[in-house]
């Protein structure tokens, strides 16, 4: 994520900060390290402890150590598949079905989703009518009987209304589904799906996901990976995209609105679909026009481009915030400005070096987030190096070090975000100076090594702060743990001697 500040800096990094946590976090037992195409989503961690009196419970969350109660446990989503009919855009009215396929991983009784709002009008496990409770964003599932572990079963959840307006826990930022006036969009990181849809909403579970939307004309639908079906009901029409690698469940979009399609291929041969809402401008096109050279240029330094297609949304609202949904990266209309073509770019650049980092290899924990935006600042930072050169690059490097240490408050260690402030200005800065004093300290040729490995071992996966270190030290040879300790967790900013900044 990206999201607009005003900033003192007086260089072309025109928006700073998303928000997002980083955070010392254990890594979790089962982080796979294999590599693979269509690579298995390991079955969630489950920390928290069931329901008391009943050891066959399925926990209420995945025992994050910044959000406890986020996901849950017991079991592991495989695909979901939503059928969602939007009645009135205007009121956001909606008709749903959401479909989970799931395999239990304990003896469970009964488990949780995560999902706020809505008049739930029907629950079937395995095509039976099942018991459900609800509180807060819990959603707690009793099937008819107990599921064994290991069984695999389906959860259908029938509901309808509108979605509730949430506010994030990590920021004071709306999240989820969001309705404006002219259309609707979703950004839900980190906690918004459940806005929208019944979900284990955690990075570590997840799934691969069949995205079915129906809206009255003339409105139109951009989600999530290829569209595979467009159906005329006469007034209505439907939309049926498939995502088809695992997805995290805060990276789910839909949006809502009259769009403007541009498609296009890298010269390395990803196809790119940008969608713009059709009241902007043309221009407005024109920083997404070196996307293609953006994906080729990242394909080269980290390991081939990670999904299917790519692609960037324009809305014509404001939201202060772009999100690297997968596949297809959102922007608000104050994110774009044609008149700073470069500034702009360094935006895209961000959200699109997320597909690796953040999209493709998740953090295992939120609290890791700077392994996101520490490196997707530092996308920003490669695309000056790809444009001006490695003077370019420390110029922009030693503007971003005058910045965190004019103003340290607003720049704490990366790797301990609070809880409530998950996307402050430390984990994307400071996690992006962190990138560029290893690559100082351990020279270009072991730095680029790094990201490579570090990318192929948890791709479509999930991976800790402690992995990245692991994988630092053994291609370096170097023992990094005190560069580690210095730039992540402690409160003064370390030098870079290579730069003269001490
Ligand atoms: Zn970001």
């Amino acid at each position: 994520m990206k999201k607009m500040k005003t900033t003192q800096m007086g260089f072309s990094l025109v928006l700073i900060l998303g928000s997002i946590l980083a955070c010392n976090i254990v890594s979790p037992t089962n982080v796979p390290t294999q590599e693979a195409t269509q690579p298995p989503t390991e079955p969630p961690v489950v920390t928290v402890p069931p329901t008391a009196g009943d050891d066959q419970a399925g926990s209420p969350g995945l025992g994050d150590s910044l959000y406890p109660e986020f996901g849950n446990g017991g079991y592991d989503a495989k695909t979901y598949t939503l059928d969602i009919i939007v009645t009135d855009v205007a009121t956001s009215s909606l008709e749903a079905v959401t479909t989970i396929e799931a395999v239990a991983t304990q003896e469970l009784s009964r488990f949780n989703l995560d999902f706020a709002g809505f008049e739930v009008t029907s629950l079937k496990v395995n095509e039976e009518a099942a018991q459900f409770e609800r509180k807060g964003q819990e959603l707690t599932v009793i099937p008819s009987q107990p599921l064994k572990n290991g069984a695999e079963f389906t959860v259908a959840v029938e509901y309808q209304g509108i979605p509730e307006s949430m506010e994030s826990q990590a920021l004071p930022f709306p999240t989820g589904w969001i309705a404006y006036d002219g259309g609707i969009f979703v950004l839900s990181e980190p906690d918004g799906s459940a806005s929208f849809f019944p979900v284990n909403d955690h990075p570590l579970d997840k799934a691969i996901y069949t995205i079915i939307v129906t809206v009255p004309k003339p409105y139109e639908v951009a989600a999530n990976g290829l569209l595979e079906e467009t159906k005329d009901n006469g007034d209505a029409t439907t939309y049926r995209f498939e995502v088809r690698d695992p997805m995290a469940s805060y990276l789910t979009t839909i949006n809502i609105n009259d769009f403007d399609e541009e498609t296009m291929e890298s010269e390395g041969g990803v196809p790119i679909r940008n969608y713009y809402a059709a009241s902007l401008p043309d221009d407005v096109s024109k920083p997404f026009a070196r996307q293609g050279e953006m994906i080729d240029y990242f394909s080269g330094l980290f390991g081939e481009y990670p999904f299917e297609v790519y692609g960037s949304l324009v809305m014509d609202t404001e939201f202060g915030a772009a999100l690297e949904n997968q596949t297809m990266s959102i922007f608000g209309i104050d994110m774009v400005n044609t008149r700073d073509i470069e500034g702009t770019e360094a935006v895209v650049a961000h959200e699109l070096m997320h597909q690796w980092f953040g999209d493709s290899v998740s953090v295992a924990d939120w609290g890791d987030i700077w392994l996101n935006e520490g490196f997707a600042t530092y996308g920003e930072g490669l695309w000056v190096e790809y444009l001006h050169g490695s003077e370019g690059l420390n110029g922009w490097a030693v503007g971003l070090y005058k910045e965190v240490s004019a103003y340290p408050e607003y720049y704490p260690p990366p790797g301990r975000p609070a809880a409530n402030n998950l996307f402050n200005g430390g984990v994307y800065l400071r996690g992006g100076l962190t990138l560029h004093a290893l690559r100082l300290a351990v020279g270009d040729e072991a730095f680029f090594e790094i990201l490579s490995v570090y990318y192929d071992r948890y791709k479509f996966g999930n991976a800790s702060t402690a992995n990245f270190i692991q994988v630092a030290e053994e291609v370096s040879g170097k023992d990094l743990g005190s560069f580690f300790e210095a730039w992540l967790y402690e409160n003064q900013l370390p030098p870079i001697p290579e730069l003269g900044l001490e």
